[in-house]
Order: structure tokens, then sequence, then C-alpha cells
């Protein structure tokens, strides 16, 4: 299938890295000009520049987006310089695993506000353009483990369940000026974030696995390209789980 892309523009954030950078590469090889979001200027930076030099659209922008007052201001110099734009996909997030009963207030905290308040603060600064042009795509990366727990993880699975309930909310919100709101849940990906696991950790998740291995990026990005296309128009409020069966 060929898919349609009419001159959008994307912000994709956590795109300095992993899947972040395969979604924005996915997208700008579709001709949609991406704006990469990152902490680390480098890093997105660095991303930005190899969209560019393969021919494809792309600036970049360094934030924290756990930081709500500085994602406002973003997305306002963001709609003055592009107008509007079309396609946000929500992906930056980071770990802090340790059981429960050791987890600090902190580490709940920088979970729940970089993995789901940022999801909040960049639909809010940017749906209101996407409502007056009557399309719009937002695409919000959670996991497997919002839908299945892990230990270890209690900051991180409230943060990643949180996302669906928000997506399947604003959906509703939004539907009826044209904008969809979906969530893909991505199973264990090959990332810095899964490169952190040590071999037997990393060998005992490959057996949780029915296709016995873990992800590539792309897969990932494979399916955040057909949902902010123009042929996914009739799909919102839907999780999408990409995780070789992990949680069926
Ligand atoms: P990653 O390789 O660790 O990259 C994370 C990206 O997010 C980096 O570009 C990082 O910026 C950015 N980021 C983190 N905190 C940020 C902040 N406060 N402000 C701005 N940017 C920030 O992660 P990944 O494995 O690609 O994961 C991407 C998403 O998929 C995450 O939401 C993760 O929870 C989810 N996910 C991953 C897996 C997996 O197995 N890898 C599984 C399920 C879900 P810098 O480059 O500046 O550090």
């Amino acid at each position: 299938m060929k898919l349609t892309f009419d001159n959008r523009v994307a912000v994709v954030t956590g795109a300095g890295r992993g899947i972040g950078r395969s979604i924005a590469e996915g997208l700008a090889a579709e001709g949609v000009h991406v704006v990469c979001v990152s902490r680390n200027p480098d890093s997105c930076g660095a991303a930005a520049e190899a969209i560019k030099a393969n021919g494809g659209k792309a600036s970049s922008l360094a934030i924290d987006v756990s930081d709500g007052k500085a994602v406002a201001e973003a997305c306002e110099a963001l709609i003055e310089e592009h107008q509007n734009i079309d396609i946000l996909v929500n992906n930056a997030g980071i770990t802090r695993d340790t059981l429960l009963m050791r987890m600090t207030d902190e580490d709940w905290h920088d979970v729940i506000s970089t993995n789901l308040s940022s999801c909040f603060y960049w639909a809010k600064g940017l749906l209101r353009p996407m409502t007056k042009k009557r399309w719009g795509r937002v695409i919000n990366i959670s996991s497997v483990v919002g839908i299945m727990g892990n230990a270890g993880q209690v900051n991180y699975g409230s943060a990643k369940a949180g996302i669906f309930g928000m997506t399947k909310s604003m959906a509703r919100e939004v539907a009826s000026r044209n904008i969809t709101v979906n969530a893909v849940a991505p199973g264990f990906i090959e990332t810095d974030m899964t490169g952190k696991l040590s071999d037997e950790i990393a060998e005992g998740a490959k057996k949780m696995v029915p296709l016995k291995r873990f992800g590539k990026p792309e897969e990932i990005s494979n399916m955040v390209t057909y949902l902010a296309s123009e042929e996914a128009g009739y799909i919102t409020g839907q999780t999408f789980t990409v995780d070789g069966g992990m949680a069926m």
C-alpha cells in the first residue's frame, strides 16, 4: 500500500535515539518535515542532520519534555514557525526501575512527568491549530508493561497505563475535528533502554516472547507511520501492541 502524506509537519519527542529516531526517519522518508525533540541538543541535532543528509526535511529542538512551561513556550514558537503541526508523536520516555518499597518519590515523579505528563503538555500545546485545520494525528508510545505490569516498574507501568486512558479520552474529545489519537505499546525493542539489561535478564526476557526475539525500532516506526498517514483516518482511540506476541 502506498501511504499518503500531504506536506505534513510532525513533532517526534525522544527522536535522538532508539525508537523515536526510527519514527523520525520513517516519517521523513514519506516527505514529512520532522521536528526532532530530545533533551540533549547533540542527539536531536544528529537525528535531524542525518535526515537532511538523506534528502529529508527536519529540524531539532532540545527541551526537557517534563517541563510543562518550557513545552508550552516551544509549542507556541513551533506553531508560529510552521503554522500547524499536523502529527504529534509522544515517544520520549525514561525508566527508574526499583521495587516499590525502595522507590523514592523522585523516582516516581520523574517517570510520571517524563512519560505521562509530557503527553498532556504537548497535546495541549499543539491541538488547537489541528482543530482549526480539521486534520491531525496524535500517537502516544506506551508499553506492554502498561498492559501486563512488571515487578520493579510500578512508576513506569503506571505512566504507560495512564497513556491508554489519556489516549481514549483525548480521542473522544477531538474526533469531531477529524483528529485521531492512538497508542502503540511496544514489547522488548533493541535500543539503549533494553541495552541496559544484563545478558541473563535479556535471555530470560526473550523466552517470554512467542516470536523468541527482541523487536527492532523499525518495527515500531512502521506502525507509527501508518497511523500518521491519511489512510489510517478511520482509526482512533486504539492501542496497537507490537511485541512479538508477549501480551496476547
Ligand atoms: P531510549 O533509547 O532510551 O531513547 C529515549 C529518548 O527519549 C532519547 O532521545 C532521550 O533524549 C529522550 N528523552 C528522555 N527523557 C527526556 C526528557 N525529559 N526530555 C526530552 N527528551 C527525553 O528509549 P527507547 O527505547 O527508544 O524508548 C522510546 C519510547 O518507547 C519510550 O517511551 C519507552 O518507554 C517506550 N518503550 C520502549 C521499549 C523498549 O524495549 N525499548 C519497550 C516499550 C516501550 P536524549 O537523546 O537527549 O537522551
